[in-house]
């Protein structure tokens, strides 16, 4: 059950979300076809040649469709023979999509040749001014009636002919009466989408697909959730292409693109997916193969069909409202007036220590380095597998090297540890009081403990108790969580449980906590192979299946600390986690940057200078600086950058301050110092001290 109208079935279940089909060509979108992968070229549209070779190679690659920007009438009518040239190299079920910004009649020349045509609702038949215009009614439906005579030529053209759309919003383009009824909002984005379905519906056609992208994963997750929620209520059932838009290169990029896409694939939704980065766009197969794999294994496990958790048949209550952000209430973690984590705080990072505890001066010395240099993104927390006797006495030991700023200690404690063995080390004091967590798997208690006995003793050491439990065992605390009303208690979850999902185990826990009578504890999102489909997985793959956990997490508010503990490098796994941290835009260690992953519009060498931008700038926490290709979609498209870097004309860069162009036209070769001293004059620089993690 939950207050708001939801989306799915239920949020604790991850069962995929019926759509019509719809065929691009001879090839099945939405209902039980599978999620389909597609990408788009980044060649010159009338470089037939070249737009063919990276076609191909794309579908080489395994993807399914191909999009090809087609920005004027002559870039449309290069689309017949770019379709002919590809059929013959043998690709003929590989639909090839037109992509088309503010040209209609570049639309109705490109819907003759490919299989399916995108249009941008924010810029099909409106003009972007960013004038403030107040709409009254009358007008508002004037407006309508002008986009309804603007786009049906298009919808009836493609009815006769048996073409697809995809109305693709975005949310930095939206049109000024959209922008000026519903503000810059998930719900403006649908509106905008829903406008030209509703004009489509009324020529009986359907074969649509909708996108609703942005740059931030937490509005672009909103939106296709809000989308899906008013089409139940139009009964309509288009499938849903995904993406984050400008969601950069490198790790980072892929960081974002699994959030945003990974999120809405865990909550059932999705039916085709592109992953933008800013890269050979051949690049992209890899990633949306992998994250289109973990979407059909997670739909096909057979997790619990009702949000029930046991033979009790106790319903959670789904109370978050899951078109938009706030993060969950909880205590604060605080250790001798140092506190390391609490609701109105972004989460803490802590870090599993992979190596044997007798290296302790080992780890002591790559800790403390690895501290020093990336100051923005400090090792918070370290996790010991805690077994023995000697290892609590390495423990002291390691915390000795430490001075005040040392990390808090986990102990992921062995069953044979009591609470007597730990009673002689916690009570031997250092300069420094013990800044221990003790984590305790709920089913492994020596004899005659109890979650009261460890609540007790930590509480009366000063120390915090994470309590590592399933939804099931936290039901059956209950009793004992309201008596003692714990102000020092964490939970977290890292056993597997046969009836939720790893997202779905956190999202009940904190369903669950919210219905005790208690103080929140803080929530701890462990990332640990519990959350992990293959063990055997590369690093490349467990970027995506720790971004699709935590990220998802993250963006629904939960989670007060996190940590990624299935890659076992130490500055891995933490720049992960902050990666992470950053790609759900929960806490921010270093420059944020929204880069397009370019197109045929693109006016200069993309990747190169998106490489050459964050070589120089990387370390500009706080700072966000797009970088885009072109202005098609309007300086809308960087909607919360603090500088543009823009593609003005071939070669040529145009400088932006938030929204405003300050510099026109300037040599490629001399634009990045150009922006450099346009981020000094703006009071953001600062001299490159400390290094961003992977930048
Ligand atoms: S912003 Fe980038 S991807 Fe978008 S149309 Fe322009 S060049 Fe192409």
């Amino acid at each position: 059950m939950s207050g708001h109208p939801l989306y799915c079935k239920s949020r604790f279940v991850s069962k995929r979300n019926k759509t019509r089909i719809v065929n691009i060509g001879s090839l099945g979108v939405g209902g039980n076809n599978p999620l389909r992968i597609q990408s788009m070229t980044n060649t010159p549209t009338q470089d037939v040649d070249a737009t063919v070779k990276q076609s191909i190679a794309l579908a080489e690659a395994g993807c399914e469709i191909v999009r090809v920007t087609a920005q004027n009438v002559d870039a449309a009518k290069a689309l017949k023979d770019i379709r002919k040239k590809f059929s013959a190299a043998g690709f003929i079920d590989i639909p090839l999509v037109a992509d088309i910004h503010f040209l209609p009649k570049a639309a109705m020349e490109a819907v003759e040749h490919v299989e399916k045509v995108r249009i941008n609702p924010g810029n099909y038949a409106d003009k972007k001014k960013f004038a403030i215009l107040e709409y009254t009614d009358s007008q508002y439906q004037e407006e309508l009636e002008r986009l309804h005579e603007a786009f049906s030529p298009l919808v009836l053209r493609a009815k006769e002919l048996g073409r697809s759309l995809r109305i693709g919003t975005n949310h930095g383009s939206l049109s000024d009466r959209i922008m000026n009824r519903f503000g810059d909002t998930p719900l403006g984005m649908v509106e905008a989408a829903l406008e030209f379905v509703r004009i489509a519906q009324s020529h009986n056609f359907y074969d649509i697909i909708l996108s609703l992208k942005a740059s931030n994963p937490k509005v672009m997750i909103q939106a296709y959730r809000l989308c899906v929620q008013k089409m139940n209520e139009e009964n309509m059932a288009y499938p849903l292409h995904l993406g984050v838009t400008e969601a950069g290169d490198g790790e980072d990029g892929r960081i974002k693109s699994s959030i945003g896409i990974g999120s809405l694939l865990a909550d059932g939704l999705g039916d085709t997916i592109r992953v933008s980065l800013t890269e050979d766009p051949v690049y992209e197969i890899p990633v949306a193969k992998k994250l289109a794999q973990l979407a059909h294994e997670l739909w096909e496990t057979e997790y619990c069909e009702n949000p029930l958790i046991n033979k009790n048949t106790i319903i959670i209550n789904d109370t978050i409202n899951p078109y938009e952000y706030r993060k969950r209430e909880s205590i604060t973690l605080n250790f001798n007036d140092k506190v390391i984590a609490s609701s109105s705080m972004h989460p803490a990072v802590f870090i599993k220590v992979h190596q044997s505890l007798d290296q302790y001066q080992a780890i002591a010395k790559e800790v403390i380095q690895l501290n020093n240099t990336y100051s923005d993104a400090k090792i918070e927390g370290l996790i010991f597998e805690t077994n023995t006797v000697e290892d609590l006495h390495y423990l002291q030991l390691l915390q000795k090297i430490f001075i005040s700023t040392s990390p808090v200690f986990i102990l992921d404690l062995d069953p044979g540890l009591s609470l007597s063995i730990l009673q002689n080390f916690v009570q031997f004091q250092f300069a420094h009081p013990a800044r221990w967590i003790l984590c305790k798997k709920c089913d492994e208690f020596s004899d005659g403990e109890n979650v009261e006995g460890y609540l007790n003793f930590t509480k009366e050491h000063g120390l915090f108790l994470a309590l590592d439990i399933t939804p099931t065992e936290l039901l059956e605390q209950r009793q004992i969580l309201e008596k003692l009303n714990p102000s020092n208690l964490i939970i977290t979850s890292t056993k597997p449980t046969a009836t939720l999902s790893p997202i779905a185990t956190y999202r009940a826990i904190a369903e669950i906590i919210k219905s005790f009578a208690i103080h929140p504890p803080s929530l701890w999102i462990r990332n640990t192979p519990f959350n992990t489909v293959d063990s055997k997985e590369t690093f490349d793959s467990k970027i995506l299946t720790a971004s699709i956990f935590t990220g998802s997490l993250l963006c629904d508010g939960l989670g007060d600390i996190v940590s990624v503990e299935n890659v076992s490098h130490l500055q891995r796994s933490t720049a992960l986690a902050y990666g992470i941290l950053q790609g759900a835009r929960c806490r921010f260690s270093k420059t944020e940057f929204v880069a397009c992953p370019s197109c045929g519009r693109t006016l200069f060498d993309l990747e190169s200078t998106t490489a050459a931008i964050r070589e120089k700038t990387g370390h500009l926490k706080g700072v966000t600086i797009a970088i885009m290709g072109c202005i098609v979609n309007g300086p809308g498209e960087m909607a919360d950058a603090d500088f543009g870097y823009v593609g003005g004309a071939p070669k040529k860069i145009n400088l932006y301050v938030g929204k405003e162009c300050v510099q026109y036209g300037i040599p490629q070769e001399e634009a990045v110092e150009k922006l450099i001293e346009l981020i000094k004059k703006n009071n953001k620089w600062v001299e490159p001290k400390s290094v961003a993690l992977f930048t």
